[in-house]
């Protein structure tokens, strides 16, 4: 199956540009122009990406990137946003709000499709495959089971899920935040150190005798997942 784009934005030249020459690269693409209707259509269309303009009718840009940060469904999925020159402060406040790469406009059509692929390859065997797997440890989403090196390891439905968040995001580190985000939920009221706590008992249930800890607290950013020690 092709991986689908989902273009969000009101110039249609625009659309019509990136929807010609994505199609011809194979993949397939569905667009909303209204703001208010993306998270409609996300939720409908799944798409394996997403091309967001800061500016549109309805919902701004920015706003539908939190949203999409903030569902458990849709979080993993890249974004890449779309501005207008010099907007400076507009690109830190997009990848802050969890947009994985930006582009300013006018841009070269070539760059932003490379800029696609790019993304759908580094997103897409974690996103979508059944099984996880690093440092001995396998995670089948399918049975909702972890093991390690063969042995059943039993992590309750927290713990089941930092660890898939870890796994999604070898080797990158991720902060107390995003980590409360991504498996709590924004909404929750969980402060930092239930982080550190749930992670203590992630590493106790993967860690047994002299195996390796493949968590790593980086001092003062957060922890990462790492696949080799
Ligand atoms: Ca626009």
């Amino acid at each position: 199956m092709p991986a689908k784009v989902l273009i969000v934005e009101d110039e249609e030249s625009i659309v019509t540009l990136l929807s010609y020459n994505l199609q011809a690269e194979g993949y397939s693409v569905v667009h909303t122009a209204s703001g208010t209707d993306a998270m409609m259509v996300m939720q409908e269309e799944r798409p394996d990406l997403i091309i967001l303009d800061w500016m549109l009718p309805g919902l701004a840009g920015i706003e539908i990137c939190r949203q999409i940060r903030a569902r458990p469904e849709t979080k993993a999925v890249p974004v890449i946003m779309l501005t207008a020159r010099g907007e400076e402060g507009d690109k830190i406040r997009g990848l802050q709000t969890g947009a994985d790469d930006y582009v300013v406009k006018p841009f070269s059509v070539s760059e932003l499709v490379a800029r696609v692929k790019a993304l759908l390859r580094r997103a897409a065997p974690d996103r979508i495959a059944d099984v996880l797997e690093g440092n001995g440890i396998k995670l089948d989403r399918v049975a909702h089971r972890v093991t390690r090196f063969g042995r059943e390891v039993n992590v309750g439905p927290t713990e089941y899920r930092l660890l898939e968040q870890f796994m999604e995001n070898t080797g990158r580190v991720l902060s107390r935040s995003q980590l409360l985000d991504g498996t709590w939920g924004r909404d929750a009221e969980v402060d930092e150190r239930t982080v550190d706590v749930h992670v203590g008992r992630l590493r106790k249930a993967i860690v047994r005798g002299m195996e390796t800890d493949p968590i790593r607290t980086v001092r003062g950013a957060g922890y990462v997942f790492d696949d080799e020690n």
